[in-house]
Parts: structure tokens; C-alpha cells; sequence
């Protein structure tokens, strides 16, 4: 009956997301000029439903990081934990990210999508200028905790967070108080995660049908080169690079992982954001992957945040195909430049939709490649952004668990356990359950 419900979530949330993106497909066909669909289902019921579907995930994001990982650092025995744990956590998520880029390089090397593309539509592209590394670094630091979880800047919020749960943790009996009431607040909104998951469903039906109704599908055809090579180095990425070093370092089976990351990578791929993911990537890791909270709740946002492998990759292939586009020659130190400045730049993405690309003008620039080029691949973008997205959340939830397995901080029985963390799922309203 458990494993049932749990089934039927997943399955009930790719079935939504199937019958979106078909609805999406039959509109764009067929209803495209017709006022009344457009005006009322399209833009109304549709838009309608996936904003809201969006705003109840983001909702959850700043009380679940503060509560949780307050959780999590006021539970860790000493301050050495908490040092040994980010170091590890930085290092598997730059190395990672460094072999993601690197991957692209050589796929799009291999394939040159760019040659001989009609530069007609790149007119041209504002950017931002990218922030400084000194002010990534200030920026980390809050001034104001409640107007950094009142902006939803996740790093600061991390910062405070950490810093609150290790004064509980050396303050005694007090500190011991206010530790159990966390466990409490985290109880409850571990709850409303899943509370909220129920209605996935309907909101990633009318995110897709909204999407697929809008986008043009032909402007992939243009590109479908580099569609192609970053889909597969994409894929490439998530099933090869991270099912080697997930066994290789935990000496569990991937597939498992796999299996249990459905869920979330649907929520990564409808929504283009791993912040509003963030939710689910901590329950799975937790309820189904077996990670303890001191470990899942710092890896997880911290991951959300800095993390971007399918970014990485998305920026290594563009930056090759802008430049066979235009004929300009990158060379080997070019390249080494531009697998330093996507890592960096990957990590000040945040894990909003669209943002890797705005990022993508700060490796441009480093190599001397023009910026208009990034109107070029505007057009494609959202489908991919989808897709680098779930590899995003994926290559978080690898490192989560290697680093758990590693310190000794992960329930091999509830990983194995292909119903774990079901009877969490179906969450009966009107009735008080233990
Ligand atoms: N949408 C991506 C994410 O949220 C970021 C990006 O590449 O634009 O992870």
C-alpha cells in the first residue's frame, strides 16, 4: 500500500508533466490564434497555476535552509566535523564541475556545432557586468540576517544559519532547549514539503502545457547542432561522470540513485530552478537516499547555490560554438582560461531559470569571444535550461551522498529500500498520524 503511494507520486508527476507537454503541443497546433485559449488557458489558467505552483516551492526554501541546517550544525559533536565537511563538500563540487567543462570542450571539439552557422541572428545582447570575486566573497556575509531571508540569499542565509546552530551547540542546557524545538520546526516543515509535493501534478501540467503552448519549437531546428551536443554531453555528464564516481566512492549502485532521484530531477526539469527544488532534493536525500539532515541540509543548498555542472557545461560548449561560429581560434591557454572562468562562473549562478546564461558573457568576455553571440542561442535556451538544471540537482545529490557515505553519515538500509520514504509521501489532511 505504501510503495503503492509512493508509485503513484512519481508517476503522477510524470504523467503531468506528459500530458503537458502534449496539451502544450495540440495549443501551439492548433489553438495558437484562437483569442479565447490563449487569453483564458494559456495565459490564464495555465500561467496561473505553474506561477503558484513555483511560489509554494520557493515558499519553502529560506524557513526549510535555516531550520534544517540549523538542525544540522546544532547536532555536529565538534567544529573539526563542520570544517572537514566543507572542505570535502567544496572540493567534489569544483572538481566535478571542473570535469563537466572540460567534457564539454572536448564533445563540442569533436562535434563543432558552430561551424558554418548563419550568424544572422545574433544582433545583439546586453549583459551585466559579473561581480568581482572580492564581492562574491563580502557578499557571503550578511549584514542583516532578516533582510538576507527576506532577499532569499541563500550563501548568507547558509552563513547565519551555521553560525546560530554552532552557538546552540556550546550553549548548554539552553542551547540544548532551542535545539529541540528546531527538531520540532523541522519536523513540521519536512511536512509541508511533502504537503506541497501532492500538488506537483497539477503544477508541473500547467508549467509544461503554458511552456510548450509558448515556445517555438523551430528554433531548434536552426541550432539543433548544438542542441544535440550539449544534450548529449549533458547526459553524458549525469549518467557516466557521476555514475562512476558515485560508485566508485560510495560502492553503492547507481541505478538505485537513479531510481530514487525521479522525482526530483522532474521538479528540476519543470521548474528550470534549483533553488525551487531545493525542497525536494533534501527530502529525497534524506527520506529516500538515507542522508542524515547534518549532511543533506549544508550540502544541499550549499549545492543549489554554487553547483551548477550542467551550467558549467552548457557555457563550455556555447563558448566553443560562438567561437567556430564567428571563426575566431581559442587556444590550449584559452581554453584553461575558460574552464576557470565557467567553474567561477557557475558558481555565482544562481539557481534561477536563465541565469547561466547571463553568466556566460563573464567567460566570453575572459576569452575575447563576442558577447552578441549568446542572442544566437537565446532561442534554445529554455528547453536546455530544463535539462541542465536536472543535471544540476543530480551532481548535488551525487557529492551529498559521497560525502555522507564518507563520514559515516548515511542509512545503507534506507537507500536499498526501494519503499523508503513513501509512507512520508501521502500525507492524509483531517487525520492525526504518528
Ligand atoms: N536554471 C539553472 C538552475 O537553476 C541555472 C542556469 O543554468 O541558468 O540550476
Amino acid at each position: 500500500m505504501k510503495n503503492q503511494n509512493k508509485m503513484s507520486l512519481t508517476k503522477r508527476v510524470l504523467v503531468g508533466m506528459g500530458l503537458g507537454i502534449l496539451v502544450g503541443f495540440v495549443i501551439r497546433s492548433l489553438f495558437a490564434d484562437v483569442a479565447f485559449v490563449q487569453d483564458y488557458i494559456v495565459n490564464g489558467v495555465f500561467y496561473v497555476g505553474g506561477k503558484v505552483f513555483i511560489a509554494t516551492l520557493k515558499m519553502l526554501v529560506v524557513p526549510l535552509i535555516f531550520v534544517s541546517l540549523v538542525c544540522g550544525t546544532s547536532s555536529l559533536k565538534d567544529l573539526s566535523t563542520l570544517g572537514r565537511l566543507g572542505g570535502k563538500t567544496l572540493s567534489f563540487y569544483m572538481l566535478t564541475t571542473a570535469i563537466a567543462i572540460t567534457l564539454a570542450i572536448l564533445m563540442a571539439n569533436l562535434f563543432e556545432p558552430g561551424v558554418g552557422v548563419d550568424l544572422a541572428q545574433a544582433t545583439s545582447f546586453s549583459t551585466k557586468d559579473a561581480p568581482s570575486l572580492g564581492d562574491v566573497i563580502i557578499n557571503m556575509f550578511p549584514t542583516n540576517p532578516i533582510s538576507s531571508m527576506a532577499e532569499g540569499n541563500i550563501l548568507q542565509i547558509i552563513i547565519f544559519s551555521i553560525l546560530f546552530g554552532i552557538a546552540i551547540s556550546v550553549s548548554g542546557p539552553e542551547g540544548e532547549r532551542i535545539a529541540s524545538l528546531f527538531y520540532d520546526f523541522n519536523k513540521v516543515i519536512m511536512k509541508l514539503v511533502v504537503m506541497l509535493m501532492n500538488i506537483a501534478p497539477y503544477g508541473v501540467f500547467f508549467l509544461m502545457a503554458k511552456l510548450f503552448s509558448d515556445i517555438g519549437l523551430e528554433a531548434i531546428f536552426n541550432l539543433i547542432n548544438y542542441f544535440l551536443v550539449l544534450s548529449a554531453t549533458l547526459l553524458l555528464h549525469a549518467l557516466v561522470t557521476y555514475s562512476l564516481f558515485f560508485k566508485a566512492l560510495t560502492g553503492l549502485n547507481p541505478i538505485t540513485f537513479f531510481k530514487k532521484m525521479e522525482t526530483a530531477i522532474t521538479f528540476a526539469f519543470s521548474t528550470a530552478s534549483s533553488n525551487a527544488t531545493i525542497p525536494v532534493t533534501l527530502e529525497t536525500a534524506t527520506k529516500r537516499l538515507g542522508v542524515n539532515n547534518k549532511v543533506a541540509s549544508f550540502t544541499v543548498p550549499l549545492g543549489a547555490t554554487i553547483n551548477m555542472d550542467g551550467t558549467a557545461i552548457m557555457q563550455g560548449v556555447a563558448t566553443v560554438f560562438i567561437a567556430q561560429a564567428f571563426n575566431i581560434h581559442l587556444s590550449l591557454s584559452d581554453y584553461g582560461a575558460v574552464i576557470l572562468t565557467a567553474t567561477l562562473a557557475s558558481v555565482g549562478t544562481a539557481g534561477v531559470p536563465g541565469v547561466g546564461l547571463i553568466m556566460l558573457a563573464m567567460v566570453l568576455n575572459q576569452v575575447g569571444l563576442p558577447v552578441e553571440g549568446i542572442a544566437m542561442i537565446l532561442g534554445v535556451d529554455r528547453l536546455l535550461d530544463m535539462i541542465r538544471t536536472a543535471v544540476n540537482i543530480t551532481g548535488d545529490s551525487v557529492i551529498t551522498c559521497i560525502v555522507a557515505k564518507s563520514e559515516g553519515e548515511m542509512d545503507i538500509d534506507v537507500f536499498n529500500d526501494p519503499s523508503a520514504g513513501a509512507s512520508e509521501e501521502s500525507v492524509q489532511l483531517g487525520t492525526t498520524k504518528k
